[in-house]
């Protein structure tokens, strides 16, 4: 028996009872960094809502890197299924998803269970709510690499949960082409940009960058700064090394060009930069950051060089030009808008390249962002609230299924 298998989920607040007759029960579920980020503004949303009654549930898939996104958008978690174990893998985060947030979905009843993305959380949650005929909203619907095995295992997980969900909410219509190709029903997709856009708004609006953030940009006045992140399974191994090595030796050769490097927990990409990038001129080497100071760092930076997915949803908002270390990317209006180039094993050249001829540097700032413009948890909400109160709806279709308009579900 796993560790901790049987251990019923804690409820660590309290629930909020909105106004007015039964509101509607939405549970809204994350485990990671990015899941987080991309959910808050929807939770701010939704607790606006007279008509809705948040349940927020973690799977701690991440506990760490999750815990100060928490913390700046100050999220009330109300169940911590606290799944997190040394080693983890899908299957053993996936089988504790299942299990334990079966019993919140028993006690609470919620009538739709909202899930982010392609992490392993959001499919064992979206399965979880499936076998319990709990609708399911998926949020950054249609994305696809095309390659059932990369990225492991989102990609994978993203095609699953298309297949169980009751609403499908995209950031474009490029992903919304990708779920009518499926054969998804048109009339459940609603394309409303990138949730990930208005938290950025909301953070740049709201928060300072920490002190230590603030030093650091007076130590890099002046230098082109090159900010860094990768810590995809992809990159891991050689083409992580390689990609550190070109770094250093570019930061080496070019005096006025600085890396800031917030460096992964993972100790694949920790090992991998103490050997390549310690105790280097010009070259800072932090703990992950708080969603500030890495905002901050994103509007400060020369240049962004990354293998984040969400990184390339924000790079368009702040202007910023993009490297993006993969070898495809499953976002492509980041290419197509000409914000963002893809490197694959190229990064020297690319490197090289822009910082003799800056014009496409100098060119991005103008650029919109194809992912959103801040208002996507507001659409996503106001959708929901829409389906449900919908005039047309009779108590019976309230009780078996609902319609809106054309749109039965
Ligand atoms: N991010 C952060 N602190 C950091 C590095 C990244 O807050 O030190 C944010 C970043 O702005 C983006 C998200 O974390 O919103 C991306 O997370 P990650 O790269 O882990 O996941 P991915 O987007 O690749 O799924």
């Amino acid at each position: 028996m796993l560790d901790g298998f049987q251990k019923t989920a804690t409820r660590t607040g309290e629930i909020r009872n909105a106004p007015g007759k039964s509101p509607r029960k939405i549970l809204v579920l994350f485990g990671t960094r990015p899941e987080a980020i991309k959910l808050a503004p929807v939770i701010f949303e939704l607790k606006k809502h007279k008509s809705f009654q948040t349940v927020v549930a973690s799977s701690s898939q991440h506990t760490n890197l999750l815990a100060p996104v928490l913390e700046i958008f100050k999220i009330k978690v109300d169940y911590d299924l606290d799944v997190m174990t040394p080693n983890q893998t899908p299957n053993t985060v996936g089988a504790k998803v299942l299990e334990k947030l079966d019993a919140v979905l028993a006690d609470e009843k919620p009538d739709v269970i909202l899930v982010q993305g392609d992490t392993t959380t959001a499919f064992a949650g979206a399965f979880a709510a499936f076998n319990r005929k709990i609708k399911i909203g998926h949020i950054e619907a249609g994305l696809r690499s095309g390659n059932l095995l990369s990225p492991f295992p989102e990609e994978a997980n993203r095609r699953l949960i298309s297949q169980l969900a009751t609403f499908h909410f995209c950031a474009t219509d490029g992903n919304k082409r990708n779920l009518t190709a499926e054969n998804i029903n048109e009339k459940t997709i609603f394309v409303c940009g990138n949730t990930v856009v208005d938290a950025l708004h909301f953070i740049l609006k709201n928060k300072k960058p920490s002190a230590k953030i603030k030093k650091l940009l007076a130590e890099t006045h002046g230098l082109k700064r090159i900010l860094l992140t990768t810590h995809r399974r992809e990159s891991f191994g050689d083409a992580m090394a390689e990609n550190l090595e070109t770094l250093r030796d570019f930061v080496f050769k070019n005096k006025d060009v600085a890396v800031i490097f917030p460096v992964h927990p993972n100790p694949n990409v920790r090992t991998a930069t103490e050997k390549i990038l310690a105790n280097r001129e010009r070259t800072f080497l932090l703990e992950p950051l708080d969603y500030a100071d890495f905002a901050a760092l994103m509007k400060a930076a020369w240049l962004i060089v990354s293998d984040s997915g969400g990184v390339q949803e924000e790079a368009p908002s702040l202007g910023k030009p993009l490297l993006v270390l993969r070898e495809n990317t499953e976002r492509p209006e980041a290419i197509e808008t000409g914000i963002a180039r893809l490197v694959g094993g190229n990064l020297k050249r690319f490197l090289e390249e822009n910082y003799a001829d800056e014009s496409w540097i100098n060119s991005v700032g103008k650029i919109a962002n194809p992912f959103g413009d801040g208002t996507a948890a507001k659409q996503i909400v106001d959708i929901l609230s829409q389906i449900f109160n919908a005039k047309a709806q009779s108590r019976e279709d309230a009780k078996n299924n609902m319609k809106v308009g054309n749109l039965k579900v």
